[in-house]
């Protein structure tokens, strides 16, 4: 799919709008060689490996918990064994007298301490041994990376553009402290959550290079178009006045959509469309007021929690979710409870053969209900101005509806004989991302107070084609006729059972599909705070009849490309330039 135009030209997925000029750094976490070096301070050292044991100690423990829980004693016992190595005394003592008297790192000697363990195992005749050999492989790699996650943070420069194979969302996480200018990643689809948290950061991407990394270098200038999945490596002249120019462009419009932060957000013939923001991480708050956006229909909480060790503590959730509610007061937040599994790993990794079709979501949840409920909870404690409504993730049936229902009901029982204050009439709302409850919008929607179409992984389950897999980005069609006609369904379905329906996946924000939207019924979109007053641009120059018809036509087509065919059209003969400018080339 690697397109070359000039020699000096990358094509990729624009994941991320925006164009920035600025120095490669190459970031190589994936090397897991460990080199023997010396260290100035033993005791900074000892101390660094002290917080990564403790560290793998945490997240193994939680692991080990679920383990048992989810695959019984039997299996469990793999990480019950890793836990007794790293509460070895032995090894410990070894290992710091080892760098207190050899002045070594902490990687080469818990790694070459650990291996002693590993050869006795190796050679041992009994085949359970040498299996257990390899778990052990697994705990090294565990402290290690604890080890080095803890020293990359000072390593990497500031105001660069990052240039790996593969971003975790952990990683954009710890990226936002030094102030990165850019993503750009070998693999990678467009609705990967590395590629929605650079949206959410404002900070353009491109992903699905190949070999971006194999072909650029540290320090080389390059322009990266997240319109338009370009990247420039050492850019002539001619390039870089021409990128100048367009910078200069989208700065002058940039300028002129802030212009728009009170203007109300209605169609050019009176219809209000609700337009909200999508919340990944605290640090976007900022954006979200400056933003102008009409509250927050999706927070992402498993998000927020990214860096932490384990699961937050009530007491913890509890002040996020207060200063989200206070921050945007009278306006409403959306808060989803944890979507952990899927491409949203969490420190706990359990290793599943297909984690998108596993445990996942709401899934996740019911079955380890202590922490579901610690997190309703939170939630409802800080629900007491009003302003807060829940959402439930990955839903796929009526039974997993009411069970969550009924957990909130417990809940709320349990605050009530506390004493403590909350909205009794919390509005309780679902995401429609599984094929079986838009199949079943209606009955869903009967069941809730809202719904939100969640078409990031709608799409990837109807189609059944992997969000995050730059191997198949054609087949991840948001105008495959099979969608436009799912979320025309859901959306009448929705409606006539009096559920809110709104959509807070990446489509809303793709400029192309905003008329289209708009046309198949839906009134609430919640997007990235830095496209929304892209999209509120849209919105006042729609005309709602015009795109009523234009949302008709597309539902006859058979073929995607019919449809975008349609849109194009569509913007050629009712938008001025520069919106046009926005789409891509
Ligand atoms: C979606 O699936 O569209 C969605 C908004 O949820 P997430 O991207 O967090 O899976
Ligand atoms: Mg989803």
């Amino acid at each position: 799919m690697t397109k070359q135009f000039k020699k000096n030209v990358l094509k990729g997925i624009a994941a991320a709008p925006g164009i920035i000029i600025s120095k490669a750094y190459l970031y190589k976490k994936d090397k897991e060689e460990i080199f023997r070096e010396s260290v100035d301070d033993a005791e900074l050292a000892i101390q660094n490996l002290k917080d990564a044991l403790e560290k793998s100690k945490k997240e193994l423990k939680k692991i080990f918990e679920l383990a048992v829980d989810k695959m019984g004693e039997k299996r469990a016992g793999i990480f019950e064994a890793q836990l007794m190595i790293l509460d070895d005394p032995v090894l410990l003592e070894n290992v710091i007298k080892r760098i207190k008297t050899e002045k070594l790192n902490p990687e080469f000697v818990i790694s070459s301490e650990i291996s002693k363990y590993q050869d006795i195992m190796d050679a041992s005749s009994e085949p359970y041994m040498k299996e257990r050999s390899h778990d052990i492989e697994d705990i090294k790699n565990r402290i290690i990376r604890n080890l080095r996650k803890k020293k990359w943070k000072s390593r990497i420069d500031s105001d660069v553009l990052v240039v790996t194979d593969v971003i975790t969302p952990a990683d954009t996480v710890l990226f936002t402290r030094v102030n990165v200018k850019g993503y750009i990643t070998d693999f990678g689809g467009l609705t990967s959550h590395a590629a929605i948290v650079a949206r959410s950061l404002n900070i353009p991407a491109v992903v699905g290079l190949h070999d971006a990394t194999s072909r650029i270098r540290d320090n080389d200038t390059l322009i990266v178009d997240g319109i338009n999945g370009i990247v420039i490596i050492n850019p002539d002249e001619e390039q870089l006045a021409q990128y100048k120019e367009k910078i200069k462009k989208l700065h002058q419009f940039g300028s002129e959509l802030l212009k728009l932060r009170d203007k109300p957000s209605v169609t050019t013939d009176g219809k209000k469309i609700v337009l909200q923001a999508n919340v990944d991480l605290e640090e976007e708050l900022e954006y979200v007021v400056q933003n102008g956006a009409e509250g927050i229909g999706l927070v992402r909480t498993e998000q927020l929690f990214q860096v932490a060790d384990s699961f937050p503590d009530e007491e913890t959730q509890f002040e996020v979710y207060s200063k989200l509610a206070e921050k945007l007061y009278p306006n409403e937040i959306t808060i989803r409870t944890f979507d952990i599994g899927g491409d949203k790993v969490l420190p706990l990794d359990i290793k599943e053969p297909n984690p998108f079709l596993g445990w996942r979501g709401i899934r996740f949840l019911l079955d380890n209900e202590d922490l579901f409920k610690t997190q309703l909870r939170a939630l409802l404690r800080a629900s007491s101005h009003r302003n807060i409504k829940v959402m439930f993730p990955m839903i796929g049936s009526i039974k997993e509806i009411r069970r969550s229902k009924k957990i909130i009901e417990q809940c709320k029982a349990e605050l009530k004989d506390a004493g403590q204050h909350f909205d009794n009439d919390l509005p309780i709302g679902i995401m429609i991302e599984v094929p079986s409850a838009a199949v079943m919008a209606g009955d869903f929607a009967a069941e809730v107070d809202f719904v939100s179409i969640g078409t990031n992984d709608l799409i990837q389950y109807i189609l059944a084609v992997d969000r995050g897999n730059e191997n198949v980005f054609e087949q991840y069609q948001e105008f495959h006729p099979a969608i436009v006609r799912t979320l025309k369904h859901i959306i009448t379905e929705g409606k006539k059972n009096n559920a809110t329906v709104s959509i807070c996946g990446e489509m809303a924000a793709d400029i192309l599909a905003v008329p289209l939207l708009i046309g198949l019924g839906l009134d609430s979109l919640s997007v990235s705070s830095s496209i929304l007053p892209h999209i509120k641009k849209i919105i006042r120059s729609i005309k709602y009849s015009d795109v009523e018809q234009l949302a008709n036509e597309c539902l006859k087509f058979k073929v995607e490309e019919q449809i975008k065919t349609s849109i194009h059209k569509y913007y050629k003969t009712h938008f001025a330039d520069d919106i046009q400018q926005l789409l891509k080339d």
